[in-house]
């Protein structure tokens, strides 16, 4: 069976959760830091929270920017439901851009109009959450222009673009963001099994996450309301979670780490040769905007209707090919339209690239000879 995406482990990892396994910390150990600190020098931020999962660092970091009851957290509609239901974690009203066709990315050209009508009414965002669909890099330029306009707080979903790059910046780094979270779930670029993280440049932002993350908690003695106390007393400030990642995954993760410039190598090969073996036939392919580099989560392909799509999605499954689909628009979940009274026809775009898209296998293991047979099977299918 060949499957849209699989993680790669090696003896490397297998060797360091033994380590760990054998040694007095399982959770809240050294690995964690280690594990922090790597994926800092990485993302040159200043700040970073490793977390249990990419769907706790949305929302600890929705937490850390303040986002509150009543407040508004927009995100695009082509995206998984976490980018937009960590802001109701807090209490906040969801409100969904839609997608741009060529890069898939939230619609600039929405997200404009949408910000000029919502502020005559007097219901500007307070955080916009931009996802880097399938590693591409949005125009983050752009991007912290109109935050610095509308004054919103900005997070990267970054769950597709750990190793991705725009101009010299690499994602992560939080130049025009105020928090970018990573997930570490096995289809993504790197995996500890499940786990994730958050990187930013702000002190304040970074002790709030802390907080947040674990318990409401706070240590350090600058930080605590009454700081005569002894060494081992703590203050529960606020409502918090536990989102530890524990020592095991974390010993996973920094292997991972370790390897993941060679896996982003292995992506871009496998989607220039998919670009080159698939030219010629009725699908729209995706593309790389100028000034980025593109650690290439997902490859999806766009067929010329709903009907080609289903037929292509059923003839490579019985051919053992499990594709898939990235992503049903969130404004179709049930929840999100009974929640918020989105019905279909609200995002064109995102619905009509929703009906044609089709997710190909990519992931570093993936052979050449495996993606020459998933390519001539499409041909196959598509051309009979
Ligand atoms: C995977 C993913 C998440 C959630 O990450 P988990 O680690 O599975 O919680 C959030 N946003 C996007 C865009 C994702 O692809």
């Amino acid at each position: 069976m060949i499957s849209y995406g699989r993680q790669s482990i090696s003896d490397e990892e297998v060797d360091a959760v033994t380590e760990v396994l054998r040694s007095d910390f399982l959770t809240q150990g050294p690995k964690v830091r280690e594990f922090e600190q790597a994926i800092q020098s990485y993302t040159q931020a200043n700040y970073t929270v490793a977390l249990s999962s990419g769907t706790a660092a949305l929302h600890v970091a929705c937490g850390a920017l303040g986002l509150a009851a009543g407040d508004r957290l927009w995100t695009c509609t082509n995206s998984f439901v976490a980018s937009a239901n960590c802001g109701i974690y807090w209490g906040a009203v969801v409100d969904l851009v839609d997608s741009d066709p060529h890069t898939r990315n939230m619609s600039l050209a929405h997200l404009e109009k949408k910000l000029g009508q919502a502020k005559a009414e007097g219901l500007l965002p307070k955080i916009l959450v931009v996802v880097h669909f399938a590693g591409v890099p949005c125009d983050m330029v752009v991007i912290a222009k109109l935050a610095k306009e509308y004054h919103f707080k900005v997070i990267e979903d970054a769950a597709h673009a750990m190793g991705s790059r725009y101009g010299n910046h690499v994602v992560g780094c939080c130049k025009y963001s105020d928090i970018t979270t990573f997930s570490f779930h096995p289809v993504k670029n790197m995996t500890c099994g499940e786990g994730g993280a958050l990187c930013c440049n702000d002190g304040e932002v970074y002790q709030n996450a802390k907080r947040i993350m674990s318990h409401g908690i706070v240590r350090e003695v600058s930080q605590l309301k009454d700081p005569t106390q002894a060494p081992w007393y703590y203050e529960q400030q606020t409502l918090g979670f536990n989102y530890r990642l524990t020592d095991i995954q974390a010993a996973i993760g920094i292997v991972q780490l370790r390897r993941l410039d060679d896996f982003i190598i292995r992506r871009r090969y496998l989607v220039e040769r998919y670009q080159e073996l698939l030219k010629g036939l009725p699908l729209g392919l995706p593309f790389e905007p100028e000034h980025v580099l593109t650690a290439w989560h997902i490859y999806v392909v766009e067929t010329e209707s709903l009907d080609v799509r289903d037929r292509l999605l059923e003839g490579l499954r019985r051919k053992d090919i499990i594709a898939n689909i990235h992503y049903i628009p969130i404004h179709f979940q049930p929840f999100y339209q009974e929640q918020f009274g989105f019905s279909k026809g609200d995002y064109p775009t995102a619905e009509g690239y929703y009906s044609r898209a089709l997710t190909l296998p990519l992931y570093p293991s993936l052979t050449d000879k495996e993606q020459d047979y998933v390519c001539r099977c499409i041909v196959e299918l598509l051309c009979p």
